[in-house]
């Protein structure tokens, strides 16, 4: 597979990355052979995070013997340096690594927590001390939130920035991404599918190959999934005609009713955790069903199910959705799932 210079970073990657979120869905055997299928294929990317139970433990398992040939990317989402170092001695010792070669902060999205982040002996001085100790080879970021993500680019002090990007929630390729050029940042395309969104794999990752330096990573489950996706990335990338007229008519249906998980609707008057409840669908498909109907998932739509119909929410969301209206929908989908499932348990 063909390599891409991430950044700064100066590392040189396949220019498609693994993303260990779904892994943790699988028996361990299996996740383990997916990993590997995927080195296999080329792919030396592989990204996890302090806050995906297994999925270290599984990328560890399976880079036993191979440490060399990959890059290993992992995150903290502490705020505290204490947090970030117990969280890097977990990582190495999960990963059963000596180092790691990319360490993020995880899901910084607001403003206090890129203060956080940065404060005098905080989580990136924490960071940078392990970097300065060989234990960390470069620092990035993860954000959601568009001004967030441009603040941490402009201060110089992350090699990487890891952001949704994909067809429907295309915005970082009118700003984002050439700040991140200007300033040597490593882009790395998270949801390239939008969370699951989007189903059409060919069109989704032929859109993304028209940016030959980011780097898009792949939640996959299945060995074929990636078998795919590698065949793309190989072959052909020119979009057909079919295949354009496709991404525009999914921009039309899904791009005016799609919530970009920014989070500008915050605060809600009774603390329901808006973009969490509007992308659930996509963590049915990626989380073990005991965590998604029994766990954060279940407590945020109990919350849900408490909407005042104050609207406040509505004002501040730049997309202008129809919150209150797409939060009943999602609520009426969940609880008729959850149904689904408990029956499904009780058979
Ligand atoms: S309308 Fe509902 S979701 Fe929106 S801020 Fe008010 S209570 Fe929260
Ligand atoms: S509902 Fe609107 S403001 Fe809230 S996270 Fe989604 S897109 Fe952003």
């Amino acid at each position: 597979m063909e390599k891409m210079r991430l950044g700064k970073t100066d590392m040189m990657v396949s220019s498609i990355g693994f993303g260990g979120i779904p892994i943790q869905r699988l028996s361990e055997d299996e996740a383990v052979k997916v990993v590997q299928r995927c080195i296999d294929l080329g792919i030396t990317f592989l990204d996890t995070a302090n806050g995906y139970t297994t999925s270290e433990e599984r990328i560890g398992k399976a880079i036993k013997g191979r440490r060399e040939g990959v890059v290993i990317a992992t995150k903290s989402g502490a705020r505290d340096r204490k947090g970030v170092e117990e969280h890097l001695k977990l990582s190495l010792k999960r990963l059963g690594v000596d180092y790691i070669d990319l360490y993020q902060f995880h899901g910084v999205s607001k403003a206090e927590h890129l203060k956080m982040v940065l404060e005098e002996d905080g989580p990136l001085a924490a960071a940078e001390a392990a970097q300065k100790a060989g234990v960390i080879k470069h620092i990035g970021i993860t954000s959601h939130s568009m001004d967030i993500a441009k603040e941490a680019v402009k201060t110089d002090r992350f090699e990487t920035l890891m952001f949704p990007f994909n067809f429907i929630t295309s915005e970082p390729a009118k700003e984002l991404i050439p700040l991140c050029r200007e300033h040597d940042v490593g882009f790395i395309a998270m949801k390239p599918l939008a969370g699951g969104m989007l189903d059409n794999i060919p069109v989704a990752f032929k859109y993304l190959l028209w940016f030959p330096d980011i780097l898009p990573l792949v939640g996959i489950e299945k060995a074929y999934e990636i078998e795919e996706i590698v065949r793309l990335v190989e072959g052909p990338q020119k979009m057909n005609a079919a295949e354009e007229g496709e991404m525009k008519r999914l921009i039309d249906e899904l791009g005016t009713r799609f919530c970009r998980r920014c989070d500008y609707c915050q605060p809600c008057t009774v603390d329901i955790p808006i973009s969490l409840v509007m992308t659930s669908r996509s963590f049915l498909k990626r989380m073990p069903p005991e965590r998604f109907f029994g766990g954060m998932v279940d407590d945020a739509m109990d919350k849900a199910a408490g909407c005042v119909d104050c609207g406040e929410c509505e004002e501040r969301c730049p997309y202008d959705l129809p919150i209150r209206e797409m939060i009943a929908e999602h609520v009426a989908w969940f609880q008729e799932e959850k149904k689904k499932y408990g029956e499904q348990v009780k058979a």
